[in-house]
C-alpha cells in the first residue's frame, strides 16, 4: 500500500495530513497525484466520500509557491455554496503550516461587498459557485488572467443543473493555456463533451466507491425487448415485497422515468426524483423513501446521488448504462455495511454492447435469467423506440441478430451458455460509433448516427 510518504509529500502537507489522522491516500489521491503534478489535464470520475477533494487539493498545494501577487492563480468551481465552505475548510485543514491565502464565494445572501474586498486583497486560491464567481471577474475585482490551474468539481451535478452558460462565460476569462481538471461522480454524455471541447489529451481515472466491495452485490440480468416489456416484468418482480423491501430503479432520462411511473401498478408506494422535477418535490420523494414510506425510488443517475439511504435492497438498471462506470455506481447503492445487496440489469437489443462493455470493465460475467414465462412480452413501444427502430447488424458487428419480440429472448437465452466474450470500453464505442478521433468525437458521432436514421 502507497503511503503519502512513497508519494514524496513535502513536509508542511504531510504534517498536517498527520494532525487530520489520514493515514495513506485513497485511491483516486494515489491516481490522480502525478499527472497533476506533471502538468496534465485529468478527468477524475470519484464520488464524495472517494476522498476526492485532496485528490485535486495536494499536487496543487505540493507546488503552489509563495507568491504575493494579487491575482489567483487556483480556480475551483463546485456548484453549491455547501460545497464552496467545504472546500474552503479542507484547504485551511490542509494548510497550518503553508502561506495561502484564499477565498470562498457563492451567492444567496447580500455578501458580494465582502467578497469583493476579501478578493481585492489579494488571493492565491478562489473557490467559487459559477454565478457569482462570473458576477466578480465582471466587476474586474477579480482579474481571471493569471489563473494556472482550474478544477471543476462535480462536473455532472453543474451541467444537469443547466450551469453549462456560466462555465462557458468563465473559460472567455481564463487563459487558453491553463491545466483543467475536472472530477465528476458519473460520466455523462455532457461531462464527455466538455471534457472532448476544452481538455487536451486529458489523463482520466476511475474509482468505484470505496468500502462498496462487489462480491457483497447478487448481480443478474434479464433480456427484455422494450420499454413496455421491462415495465411488464418489474411490475411482476415487485410483487415480492419482501426480498423487494427497498428498490431503487434508475432509468435514463426523465422522458423514461415518468413512463416508467406511470405503467407501475404500485403507484401508491413509489416515489420519483429526477431534474425535471422541483426541488420541493424532490425532496419530499426522498424523504418518503428514506423513511420507508415508499418502498420504491424510480431516479435518474445525477440526481440520485442525494439520495443517502441505508438498506437499499435492490437496485434495478431499468435502462443500461452507456458510461459502464455508472452501472458500478448504481448498484454501489446497495450491498453496503457488510449487507447483501442485489441488483438487476434489464437490457434490450440494443443495450448489449453497453452490456459487454461494463462485464469487460468488471471483469465479470452478470448471470441471465430467463425471462418468466407469465410475463407478457410487449409489442408496443414508446416514441424514442419507434424512432430508432433495432438497426440491422453485419457480421463484423459481433452482436446477437437484431430481433423484436420473443426470439430475441430466446437467442440470448441460448447464448449466455456459452461463455460472454469481453469487449473493452473503447472497444465497444468504436463499434457503436466507429472510431472517436477525439474524446469529443464521440458525442459528435452519436448525434450524426441519430440524424442519419
Ligand atoms: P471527499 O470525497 O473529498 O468528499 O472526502 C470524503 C471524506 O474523506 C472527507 O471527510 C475527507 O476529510 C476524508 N478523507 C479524505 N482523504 C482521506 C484519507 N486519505 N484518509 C482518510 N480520510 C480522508
Amino acid at each position: 500500500m502507497q503511503t503519502f510518504q512513497d508519494l514524496g509529500i513535502k513536509s508542511q502537507l504531510q504534517n498536517a495530513l498527520e494532525e487530520l489522522g489520514y493515514e495513506n491516500p485513497t485511491p483516486i489521491q494515489r491516481a490522480s497525484f502525478s499527472p497533476i503534478r506533471g502538468g496534465f489535464d485529468f478527468v477524475g470520475i470519484a464520488q464524495t466520500g472517494t476522498g476526492k477533494t485532496i485528490a485535486y487539493l495536494l499536487p496543487i498545494l505540493q507546488d503552489l509557491k509563495y507568491s504575493d501577487q494579487q491575482h489567483p492563480r487556483v480556480l475551483i468551481l463546485v456548484p453549491t455554496r455547501e460545497l464552496v465552505i467545504q472546500v474552503v475548510s479542507q484547504i485551511n485543514k490542509l494548510t497550518p503550516y503553508i502561506t495561502l491565502r484564499v477565498a470562498g464565494v457563492y451567492g444567496g445572501s447580500n455578501n458580494m461587498g465582502a467578497q469583493k474586498r476579501a478578493v481585492a486583497e489579494g488571493v492565491d486560491v478562489v473557490v467559487g459557485t459559477p454565478r457569482r464567481l462570473y458576477d466578480l471577474a465582471l466587476t474586474n475585482v477579480l482579474r481571471l488572467k493569471s489563473i494556472k490551474k482550474l478544477v471543476i468539481d462535480e462536473v455532472d451535478i453543474m451541467l444537469d443543473f443547466g450551469y453549462k452558460t456560466q462555465l462557458l462565460n468563465i473559460f472567455h476569462h481564463l487563459p487558453a493555456k491553463r491545466q483543467n481538471l475536472l472530477f465528476s461522480a458519473t460520466m455523462t454524455p455532457h461531462v464527455d463533451e466538455l471534457t472532448g471541447q476544452f481538455l487536451v489529451n486529458p489523463v482520466k481515472e476511475t474509482v468505484a466507491i470505496s468500502g462498496t466491495p462487489l462480491e457483497n452485490i447478487s448481480q443478474s440480468c434479464y433480456a427484455v425487448p422494450n420499454f413496455y416489456s421491462k415495465a411488464n416484468l418489474l411490475n411482476h418482480l415487485l410483487q415480492d415485497q419482501e426480498s423487494f423491501s427497498k428498490v431503487l430503479i434508475f432509468v435514463a432520462t426523465k422522458a423514461n422515468a415518468t413512463r416508467l411511473f406511470e405503467e407501475l401498478d404500485f403507484q401508491s408506494e413509489t416515489s420519483l426524483i429526477h431534474a425535471g422535477k422541483e426541488q420541493n418535490y424532490r425532496t419530499k420523494s426522498m424523504e418518503d423513501f428514506s423513511s420507508g414510506a415508499c418502498r420504491i425510488l424510480i431516479a435518474t443517475d445525477v440526481i440520485a446521488r442525494g439520495v443517502d439511504v441505508d438498506e437499499i435492497s435492490t437496485v434495478i438498471n431499468f435502462d443500461t448504462p452507456f458510461y459502464p462506470e455508472n452501472y458500478l455506481h448504481r448498484i454501489g447503492r446497495t450491498g453496503r455495511a457488510e449487507r447483501l445487496g442485489r441488483s438487476i440489469l434489464l437490457y434490450t437489443e440494443k443495450e448489449v454492447a453497453l452490456k459487454d462493455a461494463i462485464e469487460g470493465l468488471m471483469n465479470y460475467t452478470i448471470p441471465l435469467h430467463a425471462f418468466p414465462e407469465e410475463v407478457k412480452r410487449s409489442h408496443q413501444l414508446t416514441p424514442e423506440e419507434k424512432d430508432k427502430p433495432v438497426e440491422t447488424v453485419t457480421q463484423s458487428d459481433n452482436r446477437t441478430a437484431p430481433e423484436t419480440g420473443d426470439s430475441f429472448h430466446e437467442k440470448s437465452a441460448k447464448n449466455s451458455r456459452e461463455p460472454a466474450q469481453k469487449v473493452s470500453y473503447n472497444q465497444t464505442l468504436k463499434t457503436l460509433y466507429k472510431k472517436p478521433l477525439r474524446r469529443g468525437d464521440k458525442i459528435q458521432n452519436m448525434k450524426k448516427k441519430r440524424k442519419n436514421k
